[in-house]
């Protein structure tokens, strides 16, 4: 069995990142031995180049391959990043928590229509926050390195939730 659109997936792999242009990458995650990664491919839940270099697998082939951030997390988009009026931080005195509140932090928000999203604080002054909601890897080449451990035909009622059922995936 290889893998191809609506099977069920188990895969190791650990994942480095970089700026392009640079050498040096960071580890962004790793699965466990044990606790593997396990996806359902073809139903859009997964980044394009993820997908597209694992299609025509087979379990216990290794994989080695790179993303750039248009087939990953996309490039940062300036129009994500915008200044938010500092009130809108401000708790039931009035006033901000400038530890909550800081450069480099990651704050959970809701926008105008109650979807919920994480913004990193890249400035603070007096007047408002600038708030960046590019997707922390956007920008980023990825780097995946990993093996095959399993492939199954997807149930159909894996393919009507969307997702996974049992190990990895959804219990319910
Ligand atoms: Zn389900």
């Amino acid at each position: 069995m290889t893998i191809e659109t609506n099977t069920v997936v188990s895969v190791s792999y650990h994942l480095t990142s970089k700026n392009s242009g640079e050498t040096t990458e960071s580890l962004v995650e790793k699965t466990k031995p044990g606790d593997p990664f396990v996806f359902l491919l073809g139903n859009g839940g997964l980044i394009e180049g993820f997908e597209k270099n694992l299609r025509g697998k087979k379990v216990g082939d290794k994989f080695d391959f790179y993303v750039p951030a248009e087939q990953g997390y996309g490039n940062i988009e300036l129009e994500n990043i915008v200044n938010i009026p500092a009130n809108v931080f401000h708790d039931d005195k009035g006033k901000i928590d400038y530890e909550m509140v800081k450069v480099g932090k990651t704050l959970p928000m809701t926008d105008n229509e109650g979807n919920r999203m994480q913004g990193k604080v890249r400035e603070v002054t007096g007047e408002h926050v600038r708030m960046d909601f590019n997707h922390p890897l956007a920008g980023q080449e990825l780097h995946f390195v990993g093996e095959v451990l399993e492939i199954r035909a997807a149930t159909a009622e894996e393919l009507a939730h969307g997702h996974v059922h049992g190990p990895g995936g959804h219990h319910h």
